[in-house]
């Protein structure tokens, strides 16, 4: 597709994948795991030798993405953990990475294991701290998340891009490539736990990457490591990802005006102490949100509830729309209780995890009202 073209447009037509056999609109899903080849040994189609390489389905979900972020090349993973490790694999051992603190709790637990087995040095620093920490330590790699899960937190990219030598990813899973495109502001590589709102609808895992630099080893290792090892998205879900991502953009705008109406009316409400929004200016994370987001702040908040645990489980308990579950990024409105699922990390207990859908703001508040009265 035309180069020009905005997100709403490509992500609707998702970057022009039809279906050329039977003239669909939609493209076809071809769950075959192998493909011909001629009497001669050539193969049917160059592109399609074997489904753990790549399959039709998985490239036009790829195109989708990698468009959206202005990307040179992207890489679907069966999970955004996979993703995660895939980077990760490429370091070598005795190696150096500094790691954001007080980011999604599932992504420091196996960075420091692995870190662990290969003797590779850790440092952890909170988001304030990383530029200098960069400056300070040379580094092989550099890993943040912004808007952090779930104190949402910001970094500034450049400013990290330009403190250190190291390659620099970017976890943009809360802001997505529709409200920031971290390769804008000096990434080296851009993930998204796609299972979130790039998906949006609860139903797939996935994770993904994308780069401006194909031709830095680093990707070149990812590339080669995600062929060999299996980490593939089979073509079932890149397709159902196809057909999700055709609304990411209008999915993305409405769960961000809702997300702000939400946290400004809690930040007003009595039994509330605070909350950890982008969107909201008192919030720490403000100031860099306001330059590195564009179109809205995102759908995940954090909300601490006047009084301890018992008092934040009954607002859990007595949520009638907000579904009790983890994740975020869905159509659904969740909301997780984090210290339950984390009590070693300094989560406090009263700190509830929201993720906002895309059902009536006038609901969703009222909803909260009457749990909090
Ligand atoms: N990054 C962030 C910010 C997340 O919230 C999550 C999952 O909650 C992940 C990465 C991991 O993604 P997945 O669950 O798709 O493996």
């Amino acid at each position: 597709m035309d180069k020009n073209l905005k997100p709403a447009t490509i992500a609707a037509h998702a970057a022009g994948a039809l279906d050329a056999q039977s003239g669909g609109v939609v493209p076809a899903l071809q769950p075959s795991t192998t493909f011909t080849r001629d009497a001669d040994y050539n193969l049917d189609r160059p592109d399609n030798v074997y489904s753990r390489d790549n399959s039709d389905n998985l490239r036009q979900a790829e195109e989708v993405l990698r468009s959206l972020e202005d990307a040179a090349e992207t890489l679907l993973f069966p999970s955004g953990m996979a993703a995660i490790a895939a980077v990760f694999r490429t370091l070598p051992n005795r190696g150096t990475a500094i790691l954001q603190s007080g980011i999604y709790w599932g992504t420091t637990a196996w960075i420091r294991d692995f870190c662990a087995r290969r003797e590779i040095t850790l440092v952890e620093v909170p988001a304030s701290e990383l530029v200098a920490t960069c400056q300070n330590t040379p580094a092989d790699l550099v890993f943040i998340e912004t808007p952090s899960n779930p104190w949402l937190e910001t970094v500034d990219i450049q400013a990290v891009n330009n403190a250190t030598s190291g390659v620099v990813i970017v976890d943009g899973t809360a802001a997505t490539p529709i409200l920031t495109r971290a390769l804008d502001h000096g990434a080296d590589i851009v993930m998204h736990s796609a299972t979130k709102a790039i998906n949006g609808h609860s139903d797939v895992l996935a994770g993904v990457l994308s780069t401006r630099a194909p031709e830095a080893a680093i990707w070149g290792e990812i590339k080669a490591d995600r062929k060999m090892a299996g980490a593939i998205l089979g073509p079932f879900e890149a397709w159902l990802l196809i057909r999700a991502m055709r609304t990411l953009p209008l999915r993305v705008e409405r769960m961000s005006q809702n997300t702000q109406k939400l946290a400004e009316a809690l930040l007003a409400h009595p039994q509330v102490a605070d909350v950890f929004y982008p969107g909201l200016p008192h919030h720490s994370g403000h100031d860099i949100a306001k330059r590195q987001m564009q179109g809205g702040y995102g759908s995940l908040m954090s909300v601490l509830v006047k009084g301890g645990r018992e008092d934040a489980l009954r607002v859990v308990g007595k949520l009638q729309l907000f579904l009790r579950a983890t994740s975020l990024g869905g159509v659904e409105s969740l909301v997780e209780h984090r210290h339950t699922i984390e009590p070693h990390t300094g989560i406090p207990e009263n700190l509830i995890r929201v993720s906002v859908g895309i059902e009536d703001a006038g609901d969703l508040i009222a909803d909260w009202k009457q749990a909090l009265a």
